[in-house]
């Protein structure tokens, strides 16, 4: 019935999952390549593995089973066992590749894993069967602890101690006494026991993942055929194979974690030894070991078909542990490397590192516009506190870019807030403008005043000297006046007089003289008529001007009253100036208060900078020298090993030296070893929150942010670019990639590496084969321990000497920290003593102002106003130069002494 004997190898299939999203937002890189063609994987850059298969990330579930699989389904019903195992560190994709978590929901997806695929087809395959009765039964166990639990009846085992027990039966074989085994009839009724499986898995535990990793689940498949053949398939979802920390593992955990390794330990010795050819036969095979051999060693013995799915991670932050998965399922199928034409890995790395390099100095160009940029951000907040509507898109775009656009958007700036009615500079000038007018306009209707007023003078001067001519030329009319009419009568009595003597002839002569006296006086009262009408011209001329200066008065009246007006026009100006003045010097005061602030915090920035990026280059220091002392350590190894092998020189040393030289290298090589490896795990977690930051600052840089925002995560970002470009300028060596130090990293990877390599581990203790080559190395090992030891404890006592000086230091730091809050106290409360009396002063002249100014209106009455008001005026210019230079004074001590403060 069987056909092969002698062995049948245990088949291994690689099964490497996808990076997971956690991997990659840490910036894990793929250290895996897989040869195409070739069942063949790469880690790091040399070392190969080959297996039966090899199923690279973008394998499909169903490809798996259909190559690896279901193969053994076929000798399954030949009557063979068969077992699917599936083995890995948590996390490796062991429960998603076996279906440990499949739910009747998921039934037609193609992520569906082994198990309920085995179950279709077994049911498929019985349909095929017709000759014979196919019965199946399952049971679903799960083994932690050293414990077996029955997963398809939970209850019973949860609360009381397990009363299942492994029985070896010399006819049946293995047989577990109390699980339960269904029966089933369909492959919808076996796919229940499996999801009733699972869910108990889940809720047996408290955290599913936690348990899971420490607990092999067996799911079983009965098939007994009606001939009495009775074939059983294992489908093993085993622990998590990480290696389980030395240190912290106490009480409950330490107990899980020494029987995780014992299940597994033993699983591996039994797969070793079934898989030796040359111990076929003779060699012992460990089953009793653990439970979980016993358990399979029915289905491991010689007629069983054995798959075994090694799961692994592609990231290189699991190397370590996907290496010893490697040479764990290289030691169930030892099978020879191929050499194969190799993808070089190497090309592909240096193509990305150069794209990443232009990205990060894109970065860096960003950043730096932030960081070394301060000012610039200064200024910026100025520009965008000066304009009310920022063109922000714009200068988002040119704060990014270089200093010189900085410069343009300054000058820009500037012009714009002259143009704007609403920036404060222009306000100032604007209020400045007004006064100016205001008081030229009250020069001028001042000067236009006091010609109308000396005009006014002058008229009623002439006035008064007119009076008594007035007066005269009345008189002269009036006298005028009655000469006129007595000499009129005379006239009209003469020329009666003349008429009657025109009768009388004789009177002839006395009638020539009346003739004549007629004609005087029509002569004299022309004369005189004359004289009245220039008289009542002059009394008129008189009137008008009386007329003339009282309109003059009337304006003035108006003008003075236009005057007052302005005065107090110019009074209310002032005031809101000053009231507005108040309000902008205390915003620039806070504005101030706030850049100070931003000062401290750039100056505070700049320091963390400096300190992490020393932190850094030290490390990267540190990482460079564990390397070069690792490398140094194994050459030397490497050289002890040729010597060895030279006869002479066994001849010439005697044990004690050869022995002391190869323990001394051996320790030096675990010592370097576990350096590299503790610096490798600091440049994993610097890479992880590198790759952290860079992802914020993709989100935000997506969102649209101000590059302000970016600067405040990217510290730790900007200090490894920093380190990058000083080693790229020291050395010239592209020693940086993205995700930043991954390059770094293989190369430490691939140091430890060759360290571990395997198979030193055991040879280690060959080399002592003697009774005295065992003293010496004790006597080695002894002298080492006990300076070792010396060493130590000098150096606790220096530690603790340095801790000592260390608290000393902090005393005096925040004693110093207190006199400088004291210091810092005294000068708010100065600058505070300063703003008061300023204020004062200001208070002061302005009082002083508008007493004047009433003063002045008082006085507008009398003779000399104008002169006076000159007079004010020139003071009032006098007294706002004194309070602008004050102010100016005032402002200058204000910069002195914030700048004092933290400079
Ligand atoms: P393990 O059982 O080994 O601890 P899991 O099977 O729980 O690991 O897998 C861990 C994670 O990786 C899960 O989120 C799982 O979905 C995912 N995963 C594992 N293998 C693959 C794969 N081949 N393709 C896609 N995702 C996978
Ligand atoms: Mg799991």
């Amino acid at each position: 019935m069987l056909e092969d004997d002698k062995s049948i190898p245990v088949r291994v299939a690689l099964r490497c999952r996808p990076l997971v999203a956690k991997e990659i937002n840490e910036g894990c890189q793929t250290c895996l390549t897989f040869v195409p063609g070739e069942p063949q994987v790469v880690v790091g850059t040399e070392k190969a593995f080959t297996y039966d298969f090899v199923f690279d990330p973008t394998t499909e579930q169903e490809e798996v089973f259909n190559s690896a699989v279901s193969p053994l389904l076929y000798g399954l019903f030949k009557g063979y066992h068969a077992t699917v195992l599936a083995y890995g560190q948590t996390g490796s994709g062991k429960t998603f590749s076996m279906g440990g978590t499949y739910t009747s929901a998921q039934e037609n997806e193609p992520t569906v894993g082994v198990i309920p695929r085995v179950v279709r087809m077994i049911f498929q395959e019985r349909e095929k069967h017709t000759d014979c009765e196919v019965s199946l039964t399952v049971s679903y166990l799960e083994i932690y602890n050293e414990e077996i639990l029955d997963l398809l009846c939970p209850s019973a085992s949860k609360d009381k101690p397990s009363t299942i027990n492994i029985r070896e039966d010399p006819k049946e074989g293995i047989k577990i006494v109390g699980l339960t085994e269904r029966q089933v009839m369909s492959a919808h009724e076996m796919v229940g026991c499996l999801e009733l499986g699972n869910s108990a898995r889940t809720v047996g535990s408290t955290a599913m993942n936690a348990a899971s990793s420490r607990s092999h689940a067996i799911f079983t498949i009965t098939l007994e055929q009606s001939d009495n053949v009775v074939s059983k398939l294992h489908l093993v979802d085993l622990a998590g194979s990480e290696r389980q920390k030395k240190t912290k593992a106490e009480g409950d955990r330490l107990k899980e974690g020494i029987s995780i390794n014992r299940g597994l330990l033993s699983l591996g010795n039994v797969i070793s030894a079934l898989g030796d050819e040359s111990k076929k036969g003779t060699g012992f095979v460990p089953y009793r070991d653990s439970k979980l051999t016993r358990l399979l060693q029915d289905s491991l013995g010689g007629n069983s078909h054995t798959l075994m799915i090694a799961c692994i991670s592609p990231a290189d932050s699991n190397i370590e542990e996907t290496i010893n998965t490697l040479r764990y399922a290289d030691r169930a199928r030892k099978i020879k490397n191929k050499p194969v034409v190799n993808v070089d890995p190497r090309a592909a790395e240096m193509k990305h590192l150069k794209q990443q390099v232009q990205e990060l100095q894109v970065m860096l160009l960003h950043a730096r516009g932030g960081i070394f940029g301060g000012i610039t951000m200064i200024f910026t907040c100025a520009i965008l506190f000066l304009l009310p509507h920022p063109q922000t898109d714009q200068a988002n775009e040119k704060l990014q870019t270089l200093t010189f656009l900085i410069a343009t958007l300054l000058r820009k700036c500037l012009l714009t807030a002259a143009a704007d009615k609403d920036s404060p500079e222009a306000f100032t000038t604007q209020h400045a403008l007004r006064q100016a007018q205001m008081s030229k306009e009250l020069i001028e209707l001042n000067n236009v005043l006091a010609l109308k007023e000396e005009f006014v003078r002058k008229m009623c001067q002439n006035d008064s000297h007119l009076e008594p001519m007035q007066t005269e030329h009345q008189n002269n009319i009036k006298s005028l006046q009655t000469s006129v009419g007595s000499l009129q009568k005379e006239k009209e009595d003469l020329i009666q007089a003349l008429q009657s003597a025109k009768k009388d002839v004789n009177q002839a002569k006395l009638s020539e003289q009346r003739r004549k006296r007629l004609q005087e006086l029509e002569a004299q009262i022309t004369d005189m008529k004359k004289k009245l009408q220039e008289q009542s011209k002059l009394l008129k001329v008189k009137e008008s001007s009386v007329r003339s200066v009282a309109k003059l008065n009337h304006e003035i009246q108006a003008m003075k009253t236009q005057r007052v007006q302005l005065m107090r026009q110019m009074k209310e100006d002032s005031e809101k100036f000053r009231v507005w003045k108040n309000k902008k010097d205390k915003e620039v005061l806070q504005l101030k208060e706030k850049d100070r602030k931003r000062q401290f915090q750039m100056v505070k920035l700049e320091s963390d900078f400096q300190k992490q990026a020393n932190v850094l280059r030290r490390k990267t220091e540190e990482a460079a020298a564990a390397n070069k002392r690792l490398k140094d350590a194994l050459q030397k190894r490497s050289e002890v090993a040729e010597k060895r092998k030279d006869i002479h020189y066994r001849g010439m040393e005697g044990a004690a030296g050869r022995v002391k030289t190869w323990l001394l290298n051996e320790v030096e090589v675990l010592v370097s070893t576990g350096e590299a490896r503790r610096h490798l795990q600091d440049l994993l977690e610097d890479r992880k929150i590198l790759a952290e930051e860079i992802s914020q600052l993709k989100q935000q840089m997506e969102a649209g942010e101000r590059p302000a925002a970016k600067v405040r995560v990217s510290g730790v970002l900007l200090i490894h670019v920093y380190v990058c470009i000083c080693i790229d300028k020291h050395s010239h060596v592209m020693s940086y990639g993205f995700p930043p130090r991954s390059a770094q990293i293989a190369d430490l990877q691939q140091k430890v590496l060759d360290a571990d390599n395997e198979g030193r581990l055991k040879q280690r203790w060959d080399n002592i084969t003697t009774m005295v080559e065992a003293k010496c190395a004790l006597k080695v090992l002894m002298s080492e321990l006990v300076s070792a030891k010396t060493t130590s404890s000098k150096l606790e006592s220096e530690l603790k000497q340095e801790k000592s000086n260390v608290l000393d230091l902090q005393k005096t730091l925040c004693d110093e920290r207190k006199l400088m809050s004291t210091m810092d106290m005294e000068h708010q409360h100065r600058l505070v003593e300063l703003e008061q009396m300023h204020q004062e002063k200001v208070l002061y002249l302005l009082g002083q102002l508008q007493s004047e100014e009433s003063k002045s209106v008082e006085k507008e009455q009398e003779e000399e106003t104008s002169k006076r008001e000159r007079e004010l005026l020139q003071r009032l210019k006098f007294q706002v130069c004194h309070t602008v230079l004050s102010t100016t004074v005032h402002n200058n001590i204000l910069a002195e002494c914030s700048s004092g403060s933290y400079s």
